[in-house]
C-alpha cells in the first residue's frame, strides 16, 4: 500500500520504518534538510535500539523514501499518517497546533481522496475537528484514529510485536481498510468509533501512570514500616490481575507522554465539569516522588552548597536519548539551586541534556569521571549498564561513599558489603 507519514520524530520514524518493513511503499516528511540527508543515508536522527538496520534496509530497497516536500509526500500515498507532537499547553491541555497545521497543509496540497490517520495522542473530538478542516478541500477525506502505544527504547519490538492495533473510524469499511495495513502483525486488531479510539490512548497512559504512583505510595509507606517495596511489588505482580509491569518504585515517571497525557486528561475532565480526583493525586504523588532524591541528599549531606554530586542517567528512562520531562533534569536543576557541583553522565542523552542544562552540570564521558571526588552518587535512570559498573573502582574514586538509588536497580546488600551507604526508594 502507498503510505505517507507526516512527522518523523520518535513515533513517525518508527512507524515509517516499520510500515516499510511490512512491505508498504512509504514516503515520510521531515522539515529539516540536514535530517532528511541523514535519513536518506540510512542514519538515525535519534537513538532507538534496533531501528537503524531496518531503516537502512528499507531505504536501500526503495520502499522507504524521505522528503521535505509535503505536497509530493501526501499525493504519493492513499493513507496519510499524522505523527506530529501534541505537547502540553500552560493550562495542561494538549496543544493541537501541529495537528491543525498538518490538516491545513493537506487542505492546500491534496490532489486526491485520502484516508488521514491520526497517530498523535489527541483529545476526544480532534478527529472530527481535523475532518472539518479537511472539508475545505473538494476531495473526499476520511479521518481515522490509530493511537500509538510504543515505548521509546523498545519501539522496534513494540511495533512488530505490540499488544494491539486500535482503529477508530466513523465508517467500519474505512477502519477495515486501515486494519489491512497492519495485516502482517499478529496482534489483536480492534475497531471502534473515532472518539473511543482517542480515549483509549489517554486512558491507557493515565492507568499506567496511576500504577506507578500507586507503587510509589506503597514504597513510601514501606520505608516507614521497614518493609521492602521491591519484594512487595514482586509478590503483588504474581497475581495475573495485577502483573509485574509498571510496578517499580522510584523517583516517579517522566518522558514525553505520561506527564503530558495525564495533564491533558485532567484538563479534558475540567472542561466537561468532571472532578477526576484520582488523576490529581497521581500527579501530586509523582511530583513529590521526583523531589525525594534531593530531600534524601539533604538528609544525608546536610547543606548541599559546594558538595560534589554525581548523577548517573539523564534520559527519562533507559535505552533512549529522550530527556523530555526527565526526573534527572529536574533533580540537577534543584541540586544546582542548592549550590551543589553536579557531574553528570548518560550513555546516550548527554547532548540533549547539555542543550537544556548548559553549565548547571559538568558533563562527563564516563561514569567513572562523573563519580570522581563526589560525595554522593544519585542513580536517576535505570540504564542496565549501571548495575555492572566496577563498583570497587567507583568506591575508590568517590570522596564519600554515598549512593541514592532513585531507580532501585542496585543490589543493596552488595553495595553495603562494599562499604557504601546505600539509600533506595522504599527498600
Ligand atoms: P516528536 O516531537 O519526537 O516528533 C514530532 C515530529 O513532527 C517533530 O520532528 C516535528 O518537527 C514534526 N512535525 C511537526 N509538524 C510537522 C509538519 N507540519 N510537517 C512535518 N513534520 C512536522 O514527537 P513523538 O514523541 O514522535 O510523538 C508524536 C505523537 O505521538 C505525540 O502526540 C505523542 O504523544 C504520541 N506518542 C508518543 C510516544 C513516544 O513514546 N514518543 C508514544 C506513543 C504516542
Amino acid at each position: 500500500m502507498k503510505i505517507s507519514i507526516i512527522g518523523t520524530g520518535y513515533v513517525g520514524l518508527v512507524s515509517a520504518v516499520g510500515l516499510a518493513e511490512l512491505g508498504h511503499q512509504v514516503w515520510a516528511v521531515n522539515r529539516t534538510p540536514a535530517k532528511i540527508e541523514k535519513l536518506k543515508r540510512g542514519e538515525l536522527i535519534y537513538y532507538e535500539p534496533g531501528l537503524r538496520p531496518i531503516l537502512k534496509r528499507n531505504v536501500k530497497n526503495g520502499r522507504l523514501h524521505f522528503t521535505s516536500n509535503f505536497s509530493e509526500a501526501i499525493n504519493h500515498g492513499d493513507f496519510v499518517f499524522i505523527c506530529v507532537g501534541t505537547p502540553s499547553r500552560r493550562n495542561g491541555s494538549a496543544d493541537l497546533s501541529q495537528v491543525k497545521e498538518v490538516a491545513e497543509q493537506i487542505v492546500s496540497a491534496a490532489k486526491k481522496n485520502l484516508i488521514v490517520i491520526d497517530k498523535s495522542t489527541v483529545p476526544v473530538g480532534t478527529g472530527r475537528l481535523v475532518k472539518k478542516i479537511l472539508s475545505r478541500n473538494h476531495h473526499k477525506f476520511e479521518v481515522v484514529s490509530c493511537p500509538e502505544f510504543l515505548r521509546e527504547g523498545k519501539a522496534v519490538p513494540d511495533f512488530f510485536h505490540g499488544d494491539r492495533v486500535v482503529v477508530g473510524a466513523e465508517k467500519k469499511e474505512v477502519a477495515q481498510k486501515v486494519i489491512k495495513i497492519f495485516d502482517k502483525l499478529k496482534c489483536v486488531k480492534m475497531i471502534t468509533d473515532l472518539e473511543t479510539a482517542e480515549m483509549i490512548k489517554y486512558a491507557s497512559n493515565a492507568f499506567l501512570a496511576t500504577k506507578i504512583s500507586f507503587i510509589n505510595e506503597i514504597a513510601n509507606v514501606c520505608e516507614k514500616l521497614g518493609a521492602n517495596v521491591d519484594e512487595v511489588a514482586r509478590g503483588m505482580g504474581y497475581d495475573r490481575r495485577i502483573n509485574h509491569y509498571f510496578l517499580k518504585a522510584g523517583i516517579g515517571y517522566g518522558g514525553s507522554c505520561f506527564p503530558k497525557d495525564v495533564k491533558a486528561l485532567k484538563r479534558i475532565a475540567v472542561d466537561i465539569n468532571y472532578n477526576f480526583r484520582l488523576l490529581k493525586a497521581v500527579t501530586e504523588v509523582n511530583n513529590q516522588q521526583r523531589r525525594l532524591a534531593v530531600k534524601k541528599a539533604k538528609e544525608l549531606l546536610g547543606d548541599l552548597n559546594h558538595k560534589t554530586i554525581a548523577v548517573l542517567g539523564l534520559a527519562f528512562k533507559d535505552s533512549t536519548d529522550d530527556i523530555r520531562e526527565s526526573a534527572a533534569i529536574d533533580i540537577i536543576k534543584w541540586l544546582n539551586q542548592a549550590g551543589a557541583v553536579v557531574k553528570a553522565y548518560d550513555p546516550e542523552a548527554v547532548g540533549n541534556a547539555q542543550s537544556i542544562l548548559k553549565n548547571k552540570a559538568k558533563f562527563c564521558d564516563t561514569p567513572y569521571e562523573a563519580v570522581a571526588q563526589s560525595q554522593l552518587l544519585i542513580v536517576a535512570t535505570e540504564w542496565p549498564q549501571f548495575k555492572n559498573l566496577d563498583w570497587t573502582r567507583v568506591k575508590r574514586l568517590m570522596k564519600q561513599k554515598n549512593i541514592i538509588d532513585g531507580k532501585n536497580i542496585l543490589d543493596r546488600t552488595k553495595m553495603e558489603k562494599l562499604g557504601f551507604k546505600y539509600i533506595g526508594i522504599g527498600r
